[in-house]
């Protein structure tokens, strides 16, 4: 449409020169020069719309005033292509500068279509699952007038009593890293200026998943060398996949808030690593440093923010109320003020904001697009993908043979909200097949189906009626966990076992004479022994967005393997978290007899009730024949490793094979196995596959005390396994020289 406006030659007014030379390389430099002081931290600011459906009554005259003042370079929480058509128009054709608007939400496993939850995703150990979600919600979002998500999140995760852990990818950096990046690709695309991509924005850099006592926005007291081992390593994949943005954290690392930490944000972030996009804070971060203790003024705070490389501000209005202040007291800050501006402006330069705004409100586009039948139908193969089957006693899943009574139990059978999970952008629990539903559809003509809640707060007898239904039917199916809001944002729990009520109903069903296959919905990985010792099979269904129903009985009834595997173990009890597989070596290890072990608990085994990377599936599938392509390798050349799996069994089924390796000795201790390979695989009945994996010399590397990378000469252990507690295959190599890498690994 701007295109359209071109004039050329000497006839061109002021005002169309400004928008002409989007093409122009120097547009972003001549913009600068003339704008003003209020004008820049006006780019700077983002505001906030309101939740989505309101939007229309927000567009009052006085945030017009606003745009067309150029006093706003962003909104979030906004949405819908014909609402914003209208800001944008104001932006770019009434306000001076006529700088487009750049409009943002939290899309975060979906749009309007809802996928599962990320850590449900993660589970699917499937990249391409990631890259899907990522993708379909691009292609949503942009339809609905959005240039830019805040996703992925890729904090590291290692205590689950952290709400946010079911934002992530679990506890483990390598696969963390592979999924963020996967993300990244789905949502940007191949091309950021394309009407059905969005900019990502990777967060929240650095070490948010590690607050204290696991409480949200805690400080996060760690090491140098798990910040740049466990937390930031995501991060650094995000950037090599292209992520045009990062968010800061609210928290600080050891007393040093990452929104004010110019070693962290303009040092690793942009100067080490090379990244030069956009930096986004978290909500009212900046102000929140004077909460920190660091800052005694809001013009402290936003000088702080902008020092250390903080290019916008969400929400806190620091930058546009009280940043001129700090500048005209310190004009050095002017630096980083115009830096921050050009990076805003180049992410709308290259989102084509500058080209053609309009591309993103086509209403006939939007209303295609959303909940397109392509879309469902690949938000119930992400959901069945994601489901990890934790149990299977005398294989009684896949149900077979439908003329059965099926007693379905549990409120959360029921609640379509709660499969909508944290984040749900504009998703709608109306659109969404609850579990109870899917299992009625899928459980064929002849069985018969019924449901008994179990949990009634204004009925006493709910857990009777339940009862006597399981003791009235051949197979109970018994729906428990979690509900959605135990688990996200500020709803971290210092107890992760079921709810007192959810226990209760579980506890009274099992101790029914008849077979109980869990579902098991949450957000985070729970602490259930009971369940584990008691029920027949165990499904972790976390939670499983618009197409939870169809996605449960295509694994329950065989239509589809389950083949899962967790992101991040399940402790036995609370008091074991923060917990991860492969910790480094004590000097006193653990013994086999539990008499001699000193290193574990006197009232707890140490290892966790299912550990990283369980996860079970039909068929019998063996893994065997470990090959090793050298018994060396140097510092130029990957080492190939391969191992065959074979399906023994009558059922089609998933493995996924997982490479675990152990430096020997090193000048540092090692942690005693860490992720560096995984795939999985689908087998027919009798079917053989061969999977290969070549680690390089990088991935063999860990963060010195001098704060350089460097992979030592000595002897690795390799273990395949299909997961971090069974490893099947063991085999070792030598690592001929040192080698000093540049980049995480
Ligand atoms: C969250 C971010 C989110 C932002 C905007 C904050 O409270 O920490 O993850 O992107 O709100 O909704």
């Amino acid at each position: 449409l701007l295109g359209c406006l071109a004039v050329t030659g000497a006839e061109a007014s002021a005002d169309e020169e400004i928008r002409q030379p989007a093409a122009r390389g120097d547009h972003i430099e001549s913009l600068l020069r003339q704008m003003t002081l209020e004008e820049k931290v006006g780019q700077l600011t983002q505001a906030a719309g309101g939740r989505s459906k309101n939007l229309n009554s927000k567009l009052t005259a006085e945030e017009l005033d606003r745009v067309r003042a150029g006093r706003v370079g962003s909104y979030l929480h906004v949405a819908g292509a014909e609402p914003l058509r209208e800001l944008q128009r104001v932006a770019v054709e009434e306000s001076r500068l006529k700088i487009p608007l750049l409009f943002a939400m939290d899309v975060v496993h979906g749009y309007r279509t809802i996928f599962p939850v990320p850590l449900a995703i993660t589970a699917s150990w499937d990249p391409e699952q990631w890259e899907t979600t990522a993708r379909i919600s691009a292609r949503e979002a942009a339809s609905s007038g959005l240039h830019w998500t805040f996703a992925p999140m890729v904090d590291i995760t290692r205590d689950p009593r952290w709400g946010r852990v079911v934002e992530g990818s679990g506890e483990d950096p390598y696969l963390g890293s592979i999924m963020a990046a996967a993300q990244v690709r789905g949502y940007q695309g191949e091309d950021l200026a394309a009407a059905d991509t969005v900019m990502a924005a990777t967060k929240h850099f650095g070490a948010y998943g590690a607050p204290t006592g696991g409480r949200d926005y805690g400080s996060a007291d760690i090491s140098e060398r798990s910040l740049h081992e466990t937390y930031l390593p995501p991060f650094h994949a995000a950037m090599t996949a292209g992520t045009g943005s990062y968010m800061t954290a609210f928290n600080d690392i050891a007393g040093r808030p990452t929104t004010a930490n110019a070693d962290l944000v303009n040092g690793t972030l942009r100067s080490k690593w090379g990244f030069d996009g956009m930096i986004v804070s978290d909500w009212n971060a900046i102000a929140e440093l004077m909460n920190h203790g660091i800052a005694t003024t809001r013009s402290e705070a936003g000088a702080l923010a902008i020092s250390a490389g903080v290019d916008m501000d969400m929400m806190s209005l620091v930058y546009a109320d009280d940043l001129p202040a700090a500048v005209a007291s310190n004009p050095v800050l002017l630096q980083h003020l115009d830096n921050a501006v050009r990076n805003v402006l180049k992410a709308k330069q290259k989102l084509g904001l500058f080209d053609d705004p309009f591309i993103y409100h086509d209403t006939a586009k939007e209303a295609a697009m959303l909940r397109a039948q392509d879309h469902i139908d690949a938000a119930r193969r992400v959901a069945v993908r994601s489901i990890v089957m934790l149990k299977n006693d005398n294989a009684i899943l896949p149900l077979a043979g439908t003329k059965k009574r099926i007693a379905v139990i549990g409120s959360l059978a029921t609640d379509r909200q709660s499969q909508l999970g944290s984040w749900r952008a504009r998703g709608d629990k109306a659109e969404v097949i609850s579990l109870l539903d899917g299992i009625k559809a899928g459980a064929g003509k002849g069985a018969v189906v019924n449901h008994a809640a179990g949990i009634d707060a204004d009925n006493p007898d709910a857990l009777k009626g339940a009862v006597a239904l399981a003791n009235d039917s051949d197979i109970v199916i018994l729906v428990t966990g979690e509900d959605y809001d135990l688990s996200g944002e500020a709803r971290s729990r210092s107890d992760i076992s079921l709810p007192r009520d959810q226990q209760r109903l579980a506890d009274a069903i099992l101790a029914v004479d008849k077979p109980v296959i869990v579902a098991l919905a949450g957000g985070r990985p729970l602490a259930v022994p009971g369940l584990a010792e008691k029920a027949d099979a165990i499904l972790m269904t976390w939670f499983l967005g618009n197409q939870a129903g169809p996605a449960l009985a295509d694994v329950i009834f065989g239509k589809a393997a389950p083949g899962g595997k967790l992101p991040i173990s399940f402790p036995r009890a609370t008091g074991q978290v923060p917990y991860s597989y492969g910790e480094y070596p004590s000097g006193r290890p653990a013994d086999p007899d539990p008499a001699k072990d000193t290193n574990r608990y006197s009232d707890l085994p140490i290892t966790p009730l299912y550990p990283f990377g369980h996860g079970l599936s039909y068929g019998d599938i063996e893994l065997s024949n470990l090959e090793l392509g050298s018994p060396t390798m140097d510092g130029s050349t990957p080492i190939e490793i391969s191992a065959t799996l074979t399906n023994n069994g009558k059922l089609a089924g998933d493995e996924t094979v997982q490479l675990y390796l152990r430096d020997r000795h090193s000048t540092i201790a090692q942690p005693q196995k860490i992720l560096r390979g995984f795939r999985r695989l689908s087998l027919k009945p009798q079917e053989k596959k061969t999977v290969s994996f070549t680690p390089t010399s990088d991935q063999l590397a860990f963060f010195g005390p001098d704060g350089k990378w460097r992979s030592e000469a000595g002897m690795f252990d390799v273990m395949v396994g299909s997961s971090a507690e069974t490893i099947v295959l063991t085999g070792a190599f030598e690592l001929t020289e040192t080698v000093e890498s540049k980049v995480p690994a």
